[in-house]
């Protein structure tokens, strides 16, 4: 099956072939600082088969061997490239599929680094849109 997605203005447009190998939650710091949020959700496959269809991502150098590809124009992150630590693979961001919900995600990763207030958050009061204005 094909699985489709993009970044937020609609630049960059990309297609993977096949299963995921895993789909994990980073907690990792650096994600957290690229992304601006408390965790990432990561999807990876070979890189072969990962084709960018529209568009062309920008590489930012997040850590001596670490790659992350981001759309210029919108800032979205999509992928990440390690080749010390993961040759041959790519992670992408799963928050950027077109159905997100799709792919549930596996296991929760770095959790050595996670926010210690991540613990709990299912436990926080829910609201449908906001909580009401006083
Ligand atoms: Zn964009
Ligand atoms: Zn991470």
């Amino acid at each position: 099956m094909a699985i489709t997605g993009g970044c937020h203005c609609g630049a960059i447009r990309y297609q993977v072939e096949g299963d995921p190998i895993v789909h994990g939650l980073c907690h990792c710091a650096d994600c957290r600082r690229s992304a601006g949020a408390p965790m990432v959700g990561w999807l990876m496959f070979p890189s072969a088969a990962l084709k960018v269809t529209k568009g062309t991502p920008k590489a930012y150098k997040s850590s001596e061997h670490g790659r992350r590809h981001f759309c210029p124009d919108c800032g979205s992150g999509l992928f990440y490239y390690n080749e010390q630590m993961l040759p041959d693979l790519v992670d992408l961001q799963s928050a950027t599929l077109d159905d997100p919900n799709a792919i549930p995600p596996q296991a929760h990763i770095q959790v050595a680094e996670r926010l210690g207030w991540m613990k709990d958050v299912h436990t926080l009061p829910s609201f449908d849109r906001y909580p009401p204005m006083g």
